[in-house]
């Protein structure tokens, strides 16, 4: 059971929405990204699915794959299971999620059963985020979660929907965008404006390695990078990471060895490239400019 309903999980329901996509711009239109949304080309006047008409025409004429910059985005045939958009070069699958107003830690999502199950998929989605002002029709923010950072920590379940909705019983699911780290939030466009693609695809490459670790490592990998960045410097001690050994046995109550598994993942983030050891117990996040 995949999750498309609005009234369910407060996503916008595919089934209600036509084929009447226009083409993507030519490519060279594609060298400035136009943030607007061309409310003329919707058909639609009720507001959720105009937005979501709207949002979705914008980022397949607009949004490029941030694995490989592949300039042309392909949609899904409206219904399939998981993904809205796919990159016909490398693969890489996107779920939509558009968002008006200030944009929130919470992207409601698919079913929470399907989610969980799907951590572990080569083919689960990567995240993108489009947040919109419907005053002024045009996008605000446009981010990317690679798929690599989705781990169980990341997802909430919602409540059951009550016996006498449609879908009764239906049980949702919340991403929660604060339990990513800043690296697995990649943003094209930030704040209204439009990021250089070179670091975004940089950014994207940056922590691909995590896609080799299976689904318990990935976990461990990205809380510690949650810790290092929650220290707030380029260069910190080995005692700055150690000061969430507590938070750390909090998520993960039967290790009893947090500090050796700390400096474990600290020596994995330095062999991927991803910071590096300065000297006795001092490490430097690797710049990304
Ligand atoms: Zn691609």
């Amino acid at each position: 059971m995949n999750c498309r309903s609005r009234s369910a999980c407060g996503s916008w329901r595919r089934s209600e929405l036509s084929e009447r996509y226009c083409k993507p711009p030519l490519s060279n239109a594609r060298k400035s990204m136009k943030l607007g949304f061309e409310e003329s080309q919707t058909a639609y006047t009720n507001g959720s699915q105009k937005a979501r008409d709207l949002t979705e025409r914008w980022f397949h004429a607009w949004g490029y794959c941030p694995n490989c910059g592949d300039p042309k985005i392909v949609r899904f045939p409206n219904n399939s299971p998981v993904a809205d958009f796919f990159c016909n070069t490398c693969k890489e699958e996107y779920e939509l999620k558009s968002k008006k107003g200030k944009l929130s830690n919470r992207i409601a999502d698919g079913a929470f059963k399907t989610k969980c199950e799907r951590l572990a998929a080569s083919n689960n989605p990567s995240l993108v985020v489009l947040n919109y002002d419907l005053n002024n029709l045009s996008v605000v923010n446009l981010l990317v979660v690679p798929k690599h950072f989705f781990v169980r920590d990341i997802i909430e379940e919602r409540k059951p929907l009550a016996p006498t909705a449609r879908r009764a019983n239906w049980v949702g699911s919340n991403i929660l965008l604060n339990q990513v780290p800043a690296s697995g939030k990649i943003h094209i466009v930030r704040g209204g404006i439009l990021r250089p693609k070179e670091l975004v695809l940089a950014e994207w490459k940056r922590t691909l390695f995590l896609r080799q670790e299976n689904l318990e490592a990935r976990g461990w990998i990205i809380e510690v990078m949650k810790c290092v960045e929650a220290i707030g410097k380029q260069e910190f001690q080995l005692d700055d990471v150690y000061a969430y050994e507590a938070k750390l046995s909090g998520i993960y109550p039967r290790n009893q060895n947090v500090k050796p598994k700390i400096r474990q993942q600290l020596q994995f983030l330095r062999d991927k490239g991803y910071l590096d050891f300065v000297g006795r117990g001092t490490y430097r996040l690797r710049s990304q400019d």
